[in-house]
């Protein structure tokens, strides 16, 4: 038996007598797996890493060096909370699935729509202007299965809200349709009035 398994045993055995894992201390009502000295302990000693972290420009989960978010697309400012790609993947894993485990999955996904959004093409990068987005929303008892999400450009997130992918193609053709109907001055600005656009209305 090697040093890392006669620790397990031994914490187990403390687990079965109620016993915190760090320092033994017998737990009271109130804990909860560890005591409170050492449960402060492990906090004040993850706070201090991750400011640490921040300081040298490093992931703050776990110290990567090549940090996928490093501006802010909301505002425009350099980031807080720097990540890696796989940390900020779990983070959104962990934010949308209730899981940080599908982070593979989603990296895959990203893979598939060839790092373009789903709605309009445009190119994305993780960290900067991906967004992950349910195709029939939760609000709308859509679920979590890979077939129900994709990426898209944090933009279109905002616009979409809790409308379906139905509901919002009708609604941006909607908007095409009836400011080039409008023409003039009040329609489309000019650089805006491709053929593309124009077989829309
Ligand atoms: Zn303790
Ligand atoms: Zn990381």
């Amino acid at each position: 038996m090697n040093r890392n398994q006669k620790a397990k045993i031994y914490r187990l055995h403390l687990k079965e007598q109620n016993r915190c894992p760090n320092c033994a201390r017998q737990l009271g009502k109130d804990d909860n797996v560890k005591c409170k000295r050492c449960l402060e302990l492990t906090r004040s000693y993850a706070k201090h890493k991750r400011i640490d972290r921040q300081k040298q420009g490093v992931c703050t989960s776990c110290g990567n060096q090549k940090i996928c978010n490093n501006i802010n697309i909301h505002t425009n400012k350099p980031s807080k909370n720097l990540l890696c790609e796989v940390c900020y993947l779990k983070l959104v894993s962990k934010h949308h699935l209730g899981t940080s485990t599908r982070w593979v999955e989603l990296r895959e996904l990203f893979d598939k729509q060839d790092k373009k959004c789903f709605y309009t093409g445009v190119d994305m990068t993780i960290g900067i202007n991906a967004s992950l987005d349910h195709k029939i929303p939760k609000a709308k008892k859509g679920n979590n299965d890979i077939e129900n999400l994709c990426w898209v450009d944090w933009k279109i997130n905002l616009m979409k809200r809790d409308l379906d992918m139905n509901e919002f193609v009708v609604l941006c053709k909607k908007v095409i349709s009836h400011r080039i109907a409008l023409g003039g001055e009040m329609g489309l600005p000019i650089s805006l009035k491709p053929e593309a656009t124009r077989s829309l209305a």
